[in-house]
């Protein structure tokens, strides 16, 4: 039988769980600090030591512990390989900004999107992660490192909104008062282009900030490197935005991946510009695109330009009046592009 997973609970099913075994509702208040906190059970001293072999007993007492973890030497980004209690393994980054720490978190093992230039996507998904799991990863970093995670980004292995349910629970039970605390605008999702659920997630009112995954702006350009926009179309996509920013008033950032003789010309800058403005001038919603140079994958044979068309392009975008930043590329010694660490550690466990 599958053991029940208490990280995985927010309080007030945390008591249901007590009550139903004769224990009493405020155990429930005492569980959360540990569990929110990434604890063993054993570790939560606040509860008698008779519970705690029971419940080390009878439930999933196993957050993900550091397989791997390689540290940048150029600018100190820490990547993760955690193992999970069945034995996946997924990844996490720890980058060290001068406005806090951020952590980019795993939402599945693997991915069923197929995007072509990512190296997640190459052998599928596996299965989901549990919150106790998108959680897990910030808690196991924060107890290794020392650090405390101030801001996250659901940009790592998988599409979190593939995983959505699971995705809406460690949003509460992250941001819960007496767990990490972490507030919504402190947090980020990135989503190659799930229009059902982008919507969906307009409806739970939970403010974070989305993340769109374009990289193309015209159909035909998007379909040939990402088979979700022959599902969901860039016409979908961004209405979805535009109904998103409407009911939440939150700002929505562009991804765009700059890949060589792909999408990367001035023409492709120009189109873009003009794409987001007619979508959303009309509405008045500020248009923020992220630009990042493709990491190379050896198995998808994309090439990244060079740093100098990367700012041209954005200069474009710019005198077009469309905000554009170009990403620097943290922690590059270290594997740190989504995806690349699991597929090196599972190819030398073959
Ligand atoms: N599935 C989600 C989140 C994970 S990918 C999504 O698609 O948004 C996080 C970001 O990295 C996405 O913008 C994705 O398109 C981008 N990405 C994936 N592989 C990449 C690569 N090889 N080089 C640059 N960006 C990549």
């Amino acid at each position: 039988m599958e053991k029940l997973d208490l990280y995985s609970m927010l309080p007030e099913e945390l008591a249901d769980y007590f009550v139903s075994i004769g224990e009493p509702k405020f155990r429930a208040a005492q569980a959360f600090k540990g569990l929110a906190r990434g604890e063993r059970i054993a570790e939560i001293t606040t509860l008698s030591k008779k519970l705690r072999d029971r419940l080390s007993d009878e439930t999933l007492d196993t957050p993900p512990t550091v397989e791997l973890k390689l540290t940048s030497k150029i600018d100190g980004t820490v990547k993760y390989l955690f193992r999970l209690f069945d034995g996946a393994c997924v990844e996490s980054v720890l980058m060290k900004y001068k406005h806090g720490n951020t952590l980019c978190i795993s939402s599945q093992v693997g991915c069923r999107m197929g995007c072509k230039f990512c190296a997640s996507t190459l052998a599928g998904r596996e299965r989901d992660l549990l919150p106790s799991e998108l959680l897990g990863q910030i808690t196991a970093a924060q107890r290794d490192s020392g650090e405390r995670v101030d801001n996250v980004v659901m940009m790592g292995i998988g599409e979190p909104l593939d995983n959505f349910d699971n995705v809406v629970k460690f949003l509460k039970l992250v941001n819960h008062k007496d767990g990490l605390n972490i507030g919504y605008r402190h947090i980020s999702l990135s989503t190659c282009g799930v229009v059902p659920k982008i919507r969906a997630l307009a409806e739970v009112d939970i403010p974070i900030t989305l993340s769109i995954s374009l990289h193309a702006s015209d159909d035909e350009k998007r379909s040939a490197i990402m088979p979700v926009n022959k599902k969901w179309n860039i016409d979908a996509l961004l209405l979805a935005c535009v109904d998103y920013y409407k009911k939440t008033s939150r700002r929505i950032s562009f991804e765009y991946t700059l890949i060589s003789g792909k999408n990367d010309t001035e023409d492709d800058a120009r189109a873009l510009a003009s794409l987001l403005k007619k979508y959303f001038v009309p509405i008045h919603a500020p248009i923020h695109v992220n630009l990042i140079r493709v990491n190379e994958v050896k198995e998808t044979g994309f090439v990244a330009g060079s740093v100098d068309s990367a700012k041209r392009f954005a200069e474009t975008l710019e005198s077009l009046g469309v905000v554009a930043t170009v990403r620097r590329r943290l922690g590059s010694d270290v594997n740190a592009a989504c995806g690349q660490l699991r597929r090196s550690a599972s190819a030398v466990q073959v």
